[in-house]
């Protein structure tokens, strides 16, 4: 995917685009924002533009389709092999940054999840950082940067990505052919994700929003089975998890708008459900579920553990 067709970002592809164009980038990149945002897109249309001829890549010459397939011999990509990136991992890595390049002017790798370096195999790859063999270009992509060895954290560009905003979002889908009504609700759930828009409005996920937040909106502190029962189901799936959190952000979200007088809510078809949530609930309580909401979205990120977070976040809509 050439940078044309990224959705948002526009700033750090500026710059990538300027330092490809000057041949000045660095050897080692950080790409570190939430999950699903456009970091890995943003790292192939960086090794495309630099394997097509610099700046901007054609989207269609051999060299930009096999990069596009992950097929080019020329691009690596290092992921944790079970819980961790291991050593011997890193060293086949260097093995091949010595060889000479097959068909592109350098070797590029990207790296998924660089917060999960075991400690040695960071170390292993600290001088490939520093002076990639042939001028390799390495690029790592990480939600959670914090996590990110502080010795490979300071070898590496840091860019950091922000979530996509919404009306970059919605102008995405709407470039997709879906219609005003779904675009705008989806790209309001997607927290600033265009794979997860794409999703929302191919599957059945939009239609399930009502009977999934009427469950747990229906949750009592007195009744704690069902209440654990509906975490233990829900938790089972991550980015189920990841889902729902979002729905119930963007869901309190309306629900602060109304109690604050605007009409500016996203999930219209469930007007009903907003309107009875803010009589019931006080301004502060809805600002301290978004808060939470917020934070345990964050917490994701870091590996928590979905069925004890959603136990308490249960716990606490329904106090
Ligand atoms: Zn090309």
């Amino acid at each position: 995917m050439p940078f044309a067709d990224i959705v948002g970002h526009e700033r750090i592809i500026d710059i990538l685009r300027r330092a490809l164009a000057a041949r000045r980038t660095a050897h080692a990149y950080l790409f570190a924002g939430p999950e699903g945002c456009g970091k890995r897109a943003t790292a192939l249309a960086m090794v495309q533009a630099a394997f097509c001829g610099g700046r901007d890549a054609c989207g269609s010459c051999p060299a930009c389709r096999k990069v596009a397939a992950w097929q080019h011999p020329d691009l690596r990509l290092l992921e944790p092999d079970g819980a961790f990136i291991k050593i011997e991992q890193v060293r086949e890595l260097q093995r091949e940054l010595y060889l000479r390049p097959y068909e592109a002017p350098f070797k590029a790798c990207i790296v998924e999840a660089a917060e999960r370096f075991h400690t040695a195999a960071g170390n292993a790859l600290l001088k490939t950082l520093e002076e990639p063999p042939g001028s390799a270009l390495l690029i790592l992509l990480s939600a959670n940067p914090d996590g990110v060895l502080p010795t490979i954290r300071s070898r590496c560009q840091a860019v950091q990505f922000a979530p996509v905003p919404e009306a970059a979002l919605a102008r995405f889908l709407a470039g997709r052919g879906v219609e005003p009504g779904a675009a705008a609700l989806a790209s309001s759930l997607a927290g600033g994700s265009p794979g997860r828009a794409l999703e929302l409005c191919a599957g059945e996920a939009l239609a399930g929003r009502r009977g999934l937040l009427e469950e747990v909106l229906a949750l009592s502190p007195g009744e704690i089975a069902p209440l654990f029962a509906a975490a233990e189901r829900l938790a089972a799936d991550k980015e189920g998890v990841l889902g729902l959190l979002d729905l119930l952000t963007a869901f309190f979200r309306d629900v602060m708008h109304l109690q604050h007088g605007t009409r500016e809510i996203a999930n219209l078809d469930l007007e009903d459900l907003v309107r009875r949530e803010a009589g019931r609930r006080s301004r502060d309580q809805v600002v301290a579920a978004i808060d939470y909401l917020l934070a345990q979205r964050r917490a994701m990120a870091r590996n928590v553990n979905a069925r004890l977070m959603l136990d308490v976040l249960f716990m606490r809509l329904a106090a």
